[in-house]
């Protein structure tokens, strides 16, 4: 199945930046949010978000104008009904994304694919609840969606080789690079950054190196643009714990245990840039 249209729930960081990623990419897109408020936010965010790339001469006038034009902003689910494809992108809750999965499923036609955006919660799980298992799957985007090009693609345990191969081609639709994985907290790249970022905190926490040094050996010895200490504070020290937290209790083993400091430090208030302060000040 080729997907010319794509329903977005939820418009807000995620949900307006893969409304935008698909109408650049010649998709036509409706995007649902709860309030009009938060429908129009989005909107700006995108028009503000293609304004900046026209001054940077990387997208015509007229490109911005087509995009704008294929994206219909609403507050009626009933709207989705005309998408091949649903993509979920509502704050992370598991009842609401239940509620929201149930909502589309008994909305759109049989044919339809919904999607979920979800970091956190288990892809099979969330399929379970509909009527179309094998018609749902974990899309994975990255922020900022426009510019980052991962999608992990996520199959639940009946996720079906169709839905899979449509979904695929969509990403690369979009100039994606997709990778795929099986269903499993933390999908890959957050299964391996968090007990990364988790690792550096106990090594800070052994005095084996300043903060500033552990951050420069990422940086210089892996490559790394930015050093684990300093991507926890822009993630938040909260959410790296909550991670942590949710690995070790579903993989049920000690090798994800936080480290203590991490907790400290939570417990403190100290949970990075929006705090003002975490491993570092701002
Ligand atoms: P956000 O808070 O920016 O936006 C969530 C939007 O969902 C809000 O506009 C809210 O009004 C809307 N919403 C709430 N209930 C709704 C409902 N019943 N129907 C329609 N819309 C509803 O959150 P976000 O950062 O965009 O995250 C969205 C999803 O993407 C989450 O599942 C999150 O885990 C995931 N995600 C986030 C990031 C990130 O870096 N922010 C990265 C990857 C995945």
């Amino acid at each position: 199945m080729k997907i010319e249209k794509v329903g977005i729930v939820g418009a807000g960081t995620m949900g307006n930046g893969i409304a935008q990623a698909c109408a650049v990419s010649g998709i036509q897109v409706v995007m649902v949010d709860i309030s009009d408020a938060a429908v129009s936010k989005g909107i700006a965010t995108i028009a503000g978000s293609l304004e900046r790339l026209i001054k940077k001469e990387k997208l015509s006038v007229a490109d911005r104008d087509a995009a704008m034009a294929r994206i219909q902003g609403s507050t009626r689910y009933e709207d989705l009904a005309s998408a091949q494809l649903v993509i979920e992108a509502a704050t992370e809750n598991y009842d609401l994304k239940v509620k929201i999965v149930k909502q589309i499923d008994a909305l759109v036609g049989p044919d339809v694919i919904i999607a979920s955006n979800t970091s956190s919660i288990s892809i099979t799980k969330l399929a379970a609840v509909t009527g179309r298992a094998d018609r749902f799957i974990g899309m994975h985007f990255f922020n900022p969606v426009p510019m980052m090009a991962l999608v992990e693609i996520i199959r639940g345990l009946q996720t079906s080789d169709a839905t899979h191969g449509a979904v695929h081609a969509l990403a690369q639709n979009l100039g994606k690079s997709p990778i795929t994985v099986k269903n499993a907290p933390g999908f890959v790249v957050n299964r391996i950054l968090v007990p990364m970022i988790n690792e550096a905190f106990f090594v800070l926490a052994e005095g084996l190196a300043t903060p500033e040094d552990i951050d420069a050996g990422m940086k210089l010895g892996c490559n790394q643009p930015i050093g684990p200490l300093a991507l926890a504070d822009m993630i938040g020290l909260d959410v790296c714990l909550a991670v942590m937290d949710v690995y070790l209790q579903e993989f049920g083993d000690s090798k994800y245990r936080p480290c203590p400091l991490l907790k400290e430090m939570v417990a403190a208030g100290r949970l990075g840039r929006k705090s003002g302060q975490g491993v570092y000040f701002y």
